[in-house]
């Protein structure tokens, strides 16, 4: 079999998303995902400008081979915009061999591990009460994990508070928006919620929270403290990603579980982090690591280090990405959960896809390949607008982190 070619597809059904398809000789085509938010078109160009003229007429079954070509190949590697194009070609030549075998991607990967992949939904609102409330609808529908936000006192917005509720979607058309923000308001605020939370539900539902990188290691350690008698099912992005060392420090004051990585793009990032142990839950995800040929890679690294894998599901990755996502998260050993946020019902008719949700678990279905296909008539009525995730300013107007 050869690639003969590969385009790549922009739409926008309430989002952007950028998808490669890459086709073959045998009238079987992949699907990957390309999204990167907020720099959607440069993925987009890196791919049609760079990488596309170099896999055509390349056998789609030899990914590994592909992979090396791309990363090795290219003097100047890694980083977001690089590893996502890749991504996108990786995960597009693993739907092209599960679909050419007639068997769903999982099977490729070592088969199903589990019976189905645990999620957890995202429960926002803008004071404590409405956060508890949202929280509530979660498990009524079946959620076993929860991911818990609110506004806090005295900030006018902050990350994780939708406008919508079931579909929060922090990137806006036009500029950036800003936002407000104050660490110390932060910190005395989220253990009132979560004390809360357990008051109303009592201990067995999962929670989570994201601190979305914006603490010091000092000031994780405290929230992470304080938030002990909870029992977190983990505590996200404490501490801004580039200092991995710094999570030593958090490591060594609480016993709340860790999670990081989605800003991670290969093992690299990684490295530090899992082998001495300063977390327990890895999250990056197919595409923005280089897709699954890589994410293999770190998983495996991860098991000899007690850390579980808890892929990165927002609205900003596609359906693809997350059947991508499911057929690694049953496949593998050490899967710890999966993010699930809801898309839009125009980019699900986009994206028809095989995977479904039972009980607080997903399951990845039985379509060759993926199990997502892509309706290009219908993306091409919603077109590309240039959108921004938020920037984020302390309550004296320093720049901070988003
Ligand atoms: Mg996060």
């Amino acid at each position: 079999m050869k690639i003969t070619d590969a385009k790549v597809l922009i739409t926008s059904p309430g989002r952007n998303f950028v998808t490669l398809k890459i086709y073959t000789d045998e009238g079987i085509y992949g699907l990957g995902d390309a999204t990167l938010n907020g720099r959607e078109l440069a993925v987009a160009s890196y791919l049609s400008e760079h990488l596309i003229p170099c896999l055509i007429g390349r056998d789609p079954f030899q990914h590994e081979d592909t992979w090396q070509y791309f990363y090795r190949g290219a003097y100047w590697r890694r980083g977001p915009v690089t590893m996502a194009a890749l991504g996108a070609i990786d995960l597009a030549l693993w739907d092209i061999k599960g679909k050419a075998l007639n068997t769903p991607v999982y099977n490729l990967l070592g088969g199903k591990s589990r019976t189905g992949v645990m999620v957890y939904g995202h429960a926002n609102g803008k004071d404590l009460e409405e956060t508890v409330d949202e929280v509530g609808k979660y498990i009524a529908l079946g959620y076993r994990a929860v991911r818990a936000q609110s506004g806090i006192p005295g900030i006018p917005s902050t990350y994780g508070v939708a406008k919508g509720k079931f579909h929060y979607e922090p990137a806006e058309k036009g500029l950036p928006p800003e936002n407000i923000w104050s660490t110390e308001k932060y910190l005395l605020h989220v253990p009132k919620l979560f004390e809360a939370l357990r008051l109303k539900f009592g201990d067995d539902v999962h929670l989570l929270h994201d601190s979305h990188h914006r603490l010091s290691p000092i000031e994780a350690a405290r929230l992470g403290k304080s938030l002990e008698p909870y029992h977190l099912f983990w505590l996200e992005d404490a501490v801004t990603a580039e200092l991995q060392e710094g999570f030593r420090i958090v490591r060594q004051h609480t016993t709340t579980p860790l999670a990081l990585g989605e800003v991670f793009n290969t093992i690299w990032d990684a490295q530090t982090v899992i082998s001495e142990q300063l977390i327990d839950y890895i999250r990056m995800a197919p595409l923005h690591a280089g897709g699954l040929t890589h994410l293999k890679k770190v998983a495996s690294f991860a098991e000899m280090y007690h850390v579980l894998t808890g892929c990165h599901g927002a609205t900003d990755l596609s359906p693809v990405s997350m059947a991508a996502a499911l057929h690694f998260d049953i496949s593998v050993n050490n899967f710890g959960i999966q993010e699930y946020m809801l898309h839009t019902k125009q980019t699900d008719e986009v994206f028809p896809h095989s995977y479904h949700f039972e009980a607080g678990f997903l399951h990845p279905g039985d379509a060759p390949g993926l199990g997502v296909d892509y309706d290009e008539k219908l993306a091409s009525t919603f077109p590309y607008e240039r959108a921004y995730l938020p920037v984020n300013r302390k309550l004296d107007g320093t720049m901070f982190d988003w």
